[in-house]
């Protein structure tokens, strides 16, 4: 644990820059890699951005914020990453770019070295598979936004080794987080008990149970939910919900896990939630209003 100094991060997009920036915040030197030097600067403004919030509560000084952003250093070369002591991959979310690098991972760094990935919906076991370490791989899936969110659902593949876990886990700990940790099944236990919840909220919508404000509102005084779940699929995006149901529906193999249609049709649509300006809510007023 303690030979663990530097932290690869792939990725510097959303969940990339959270990654990078947890980690530079706990005293690890952290190396962000990206696909263009205007992705991972990008990455970098966005930390700058956040760190400055802090800065703003009273949270942090400035000295502190500069200290955090000066451990953080920025490549678009993957050859970098032998001198990396662990690394967490959050690149785009497509099977063939996540092979591809951690074919590249496996080549690139010291045989000892972890590889995690914080993927969402891919299996961790064929992840796995694909790099010459199995035991030393495993899913670290942050939450987003990462700064602020306490849980790393943690997934063991079938080859993830005790001593693999238990470094994740103390590491985890490290960023003061909260590891949780589950077996490599499709969508871990976080998307799998959410989705089908929010696939509900939009088959009662769609069978005219109740209008979407009723919806919200049910779930969110009923249940203390700090949002309704026709507002958290805009907020995920409908694309992404309809996209892990698919990955559940194919996984499990159980009916219960359809799509509803109406999901479907507005993904179809181009209705992909509050980033397109439209989903369950239309968000180009002052206030989003109901929009089916
Ligand atoms: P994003 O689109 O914001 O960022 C992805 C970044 O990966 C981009 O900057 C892109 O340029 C970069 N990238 C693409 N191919 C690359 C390559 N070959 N090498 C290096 N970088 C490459 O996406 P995101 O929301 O940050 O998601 C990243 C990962 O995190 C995905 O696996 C996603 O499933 C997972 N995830 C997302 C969320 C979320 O709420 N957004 C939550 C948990 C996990």
């Amino acid at each position: 644990m303690s030979s663990i100094k530097t932290i690869g991060v792939i990725g510097a997009g959303q969940m990339g820059n959270g990654i990078a920036h947890v980690f530079a915040a706990a005293g690890f030197d952290v190396l962000m890699q990206d696909i263009s030097a205007e992705f991972a600067a990008k990455g970098v403004a966005t930390i700058a951005k956040n760190l400055q919030r802090g800065v703003d509560k009273g949270k942090m000084t400035a000295d502190e914020k500069d200290a955090v952003l000066a451990r953080i250093r920025t490549t678009t070369d993957l050859a970098d990453f032998k001198a990396v002591d662990f690394a967490v991959e959050a690149a785009t979310e497509k099977w063939e770019v996540k092979k591809q690098l951690f074919e590249t991972l496996d080549a690139v760094c010291r045989p000892e070295v972890i590889l995690a990935s914080n993927t969402s919906s891919i299996s961790i076991t064929k992840l796995a598979a694909v790099t010459k370490r199995p035991g030393r791989f495993i899913g670290m899936h942050f939450m987003n936004p990462v700064p602020v969110m306490q849980l790393i659902e943690v997934i063991r593949g079938i080859a993830t080794t005790d001593e693999t876990h238990a470094t994740v886990m103390a590491l985890s700990k490290q960023l003061g987080k909260t590891p949780l940790v589950c077996n490599d099944s499709p969508g871990f236990i976080s998307n799998r008990v959410l989705l089908p919840m929010l696939n509900e909220a939009i088959f009662a919508l769609h069978e005219g149970v109740a209008g979407v404000e009723e919806i919200d509102g049910i779930m969110k005084l009923g249940m203390n939910h700090p949002m309704g779940p026709l507002t958290l699929a805009d907020f995920i995006g409908l694309d992404t919900c309809l996209f892990i149901l698919n990955v559940l529906h194919e996984g499990l193999g159980d009916p219960k896990y359809r799509p509803c249609p109406l999901l479907k049709k507005m993904v179809d649509a181009g209705w992909h939630g509050k980033k397109s300006g439209k989903g369950f809510y239309d968000y180009s007023g002052e206030k989003p209003v109901p929009s089916v």
